[in-house]
């Protein structure tokens, strides 16, 4: 058991920021009233503990929604918004959602056949009068979400009471807390690292500074004015950050604390530039399925142990299957309280885990000292002639190249090698393929080597702005 966690952080303290948006903010008993109200409303339509699904940009009307929702104990399921409408239909239908909440901006986006309730049609209904649980269970749904989908279809992914505290105090055994700290909230709350952020500041009592859209200038803004303390980022917005930074000469305030890097590897370039700034950098490893990082690298370890995703957190358990050997590559394995209990829909049937470990499709290795790297995916695994070739190497050598923004690789059918691997480039500036080439040469072993280059406008990317190696193909 434990407590509402919304009112139990408005009764705790009740005039800390909770919420920052543009000019406005909003403090944990306002919150707390918004969505008591919320809760009030959405009870006309639904009842405690059924399922919704909700659609909308990064608003503080959908934070105040979550938190009504979270009232009410309804199972939110967060649709992307970046998905197609079939994509959006079969999550729905997938779901069996007693009704889907919109953003009037985003409902056009929803298949026509669904019954939406907009946000602006939910204030014009009346509240009615509720008793909201004062306490709840560990294994109660908060969330789920639907995982990309790379190797079959997209999955729902239970995400419990359980699993978003573990998560949380973890991580806050790792990171610190302390009454100042400000997360900045650029990456989407229908992701697990948006989400993340906003279970992290109800459990520290932490304010949420929101952003609808990420953007670089506004982020710089706000670490160098020392406004924020923390913030989590994916690669590609570290680096317009950095580069930000660089172009103003700035370097980050003295009170900000940390860059929470993950949801795919960081370049160590980006981490030796980040070291320049006096941006301090963590990188971790975390996922849908585990409700966030699993494993986080101290700072103390940053420079020491650039590249690696850390150690564990203290209550998750990380090990290489197959092995126990240092520096043997396999698949990770993960188990701990913030791993979910399992999946719903055509895949409630499925086991998430083995004996209590999940198998993430990773590949990685452990150092002698217990510090987990990350490789890849093992879906993404380029084999050319008989040698494993990951993709994440060969894009991390070409974005230390001062011209290269973005780079992606797959593997193309080959009739001597199997496949071999190609790569797709965005430019900051010109570049002969020649010397990108030449560049590649000098960092990685010859069967590495990308054996053609595509300058391309933009690399396809999901929701959470990840790469999406399997459609680069279809740049061709
Ligand atoms: P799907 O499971 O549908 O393919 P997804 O795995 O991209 O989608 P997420 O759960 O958001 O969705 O992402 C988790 C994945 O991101 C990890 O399994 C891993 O492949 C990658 N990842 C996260 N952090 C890191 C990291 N530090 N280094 C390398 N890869 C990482
Ligand atoms: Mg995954």
């Amino acid at each position: 058991m434990q407590p509402n966690w919304i009112k139990q952080r408005a009764y705790l303290t009740p005039n800390r920021i909770g919420l920052r948006f543009g000019g406005e903010s909003w403090t944990f008993q306002q919150l707390h009233e918004e969505a008591l109200y919320k809760a009030r409303q959405l009870a006309k339509f639904v009842g405690r503990g059924e399922r919704v699904a909700i659609f909308a940009p990064s608003t503080p009307e959908l934070i105040k929604v979550i938190y009504g929702c979270m009232h009410l104990q309804l199972e939110m399921v967060l649709l992307n918004g970046r998905l197609s409408t079939e994509e959006l239909a079969y999550q729905i239908e997938d779901a069996q959602v007693a009704m889907v909440l919109a953003a009037a901006s985003d409902v056009h986006k929803l298949p026509q056949n669904i019954e939406v309730m907009t946000f602006e049609q939910l204030i014009e209904t009346e509240a009615i009068e509720i008793n909201i649980a004062t306490e709840w269970q560990d294994n109660q749904t908060i969330s789920i979400m639907y995982t990309s989908g790379t190797t079959g279809f997209p999955k729902g992914v239970r995400q419990t009471v359980q699993n978003h505290s573990m998560s949380a105090i973890s991580s806050a055994l790792n990171l610190g807390i302390t009454e100042q700290d400000v997360w900045l909230c650029t990456v989407p709350i229908f992701h697990i690292s948006g989400f993340s952020i906003l279970m992290r500041s109800l459990l520290y009592g932490a304010t949420v500074c929101l952003y609808e859209k990420f953007d670089e200038q506004a982020c710089v803004q706000e670490i160098v004015a020392g406004r924020v303390t923390t913030i989590s980022l994916v690669s590609v917005m570290l680096e317009r950050v950095l580069s930000e930074m660089e172009r103003l000469q700035v370097q980050a305030h003295p009170n900000f604390k940390t860059v929470l890097a993950g949801g795919g590897s960081i370049p160590v370039d980006y981490l030796q530039r980040a070291a320049k700034v006096q941006l301090p950098v963590v990188q971790t490893y975390g996922m849908t399925e585990t409700s966030s990082q699993t494993a986080t690298l101290a700072s103390i370890d940053a420079l020491r142990k650039i590249g690696s995703a850390g150690k564990p957190l203290f209550f998750n358990e990380v090990r290489i299957q197959g092995t126990d050997e240092p520096f043997v590559e396999g698949e990770i394995c993960i188990r701990g309280p913030h791993v979910t209990p399992g999946y719903i829909g055509r895949f409630a049937e499925r086991a998430s885990t083995e004996n209590g470990w999940l198998l993430t499709g990773d590949i990685g290795y452990l150092d002698d000292e217990g510090y987990l790297y990350v490789v890849d995916r093992r879906a993404d695994l380029i084999i050319s002639g008989g040698e494993n070739v990951y993709p994440a190497e060969i894009e991390n050598a070409l974005l230390a190249h001062p011209s290269v923004l973005e780079a992606g690789v797959c593997g193309l059918m080959d009739d001597k090698w199997g496949q071999v691997p190609i790569a797709f480039v965005v430019l900051k500036q010109a570049v002969t393929e020649a010397e990108l080439q030449a560049f590649c040469h000098q960092r990685l072993a010859r069967y590495k080597l990308p054996k053609q280059f595509y300058f391309v406008d933009s690399l396809p990317r999901n929701g959470a702005n990840k790469l999406l190696r399997r459609k680069l193909i279809e740049l061709l």
